[in-house]
């Protein structure tokens, strides 16, 4: 099977010099292997993405000499297909729909890894509805719908930077959600709708998406669907070991470039040789 990558940007403001890493790494990794690269617009949340973040985010990249056989594809377009993944789901039973409020999961929940950047109060079985809830529904709008993780089920997985990978559903991560309740698609099932239409062969990006992975691994499962290899790669991190994130505006390869450095000096700056 020959290689298919991905490049992923989300374009909630400008791309950073860690941003840049990530993508520029996913790219060589592509075309090392010989294989094509699909450049795919994660601007799935109309209120916290913005058109010019992704005009800009495509001229950063080719500013940094990336290239890309597919696309722009844009995930605000494929509704469709993600319609179509919740409705699989659903006739798996996989998914349920829930009206209990993100304060009520934090009350009832804890959160074992709060010390961890990804940590998010695990859902309590307690509050899942009866098993065939939503079996009907014609549409996810209108509320939340979450995937029923098999809990105390240890996920594994190898990863070609960090090595063998185990999550436990219901401990290192619970029921979450797939479909918001403003119906906007969440990303962990939008994510592995287009990977597997895209025929994805392997995903790379930022480690700080592990424990996606975990989650995602079981939407392949109730898809029935080929996961693809995974390498996640190590996030660039401030002075004070803080990871770059958007926020960081003097690191964004705008800034950078517009203070005239080339695209070998930014990413030399985010911490990889050009
Ligand atoms: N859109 C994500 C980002 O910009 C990447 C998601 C993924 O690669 O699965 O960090």
């Amino acid at each position: 099977m020959s290689y298919r990558g991905r490049i992923a940007p989300t374009p909630t403001g400008d791309m950073h010099a860690g941003h840049a890493r990530t993508f520029v790494a996913a790219w060589r990794r592509a075309r090392d292997a010989g294989g094509a690269v699909v450049l795919r617009i994660e601007d799935l949340d109309p209120l916290r993405c913005r058109p010019e973040w992704t005009a800009h985010a495509i001229e950063d990249l080719a500013w940094l000499g990336v290239t890309w056989d597919e696309g722009p594809v844009y995930q605000s377009a494929r509704r469709a297909v993600y319609a179509d993944v919740w409705r699989r789901l659903r006739d798996a039973g996989a998914v349920y729909p829930s009206t209990v409020s993100r304060k009520e999961v934090r009350d009832a929940a804890h959160a074992p890894h709060e010390d961890e950047e990804d940590a998010e109060p695990l859902f309590p079985p307690a509050l899942r509805p009866p098993a065939d809830a939503g079996r009907d529904a014609a549409s996810p709008a209108g509320v939340v719908w979450r995937f029923r993780v098999p809990d105390g089920e240890t996920i594994r997985f190898d990863d070609a930077v960090r090595g063998p990978q185990a999550f436990t559903a219901g401990v290192d991560f619970g029921d979450f959600v797939v479909w918001r309740k403003d119906d906007v698609p969440a990303y962990e099932l939008a994510v592995v709708a287009d990977d597997v239409a895209m025929g994805i062969t392997e995903v790379v990006r930022g480690e700080d998406l592990l424990r996606s992975t975990a989650r995602q691994l079981l939407v392949y499962r109730a898809l029935g669907a080929a996961p693809p290899a995974w390498c996640h790669l190590p996030l660039v991190r401030d002075a004070a070991g803080k990871r770059l994130a958007k926020r960081h505006q003097a690191l964004s390869v705008r800034e950078l470039r517009a203070r005239g450095h080339t695209p070998a000096e930014v990413l030399a700056l985010a911490g990889a040789g050009p």
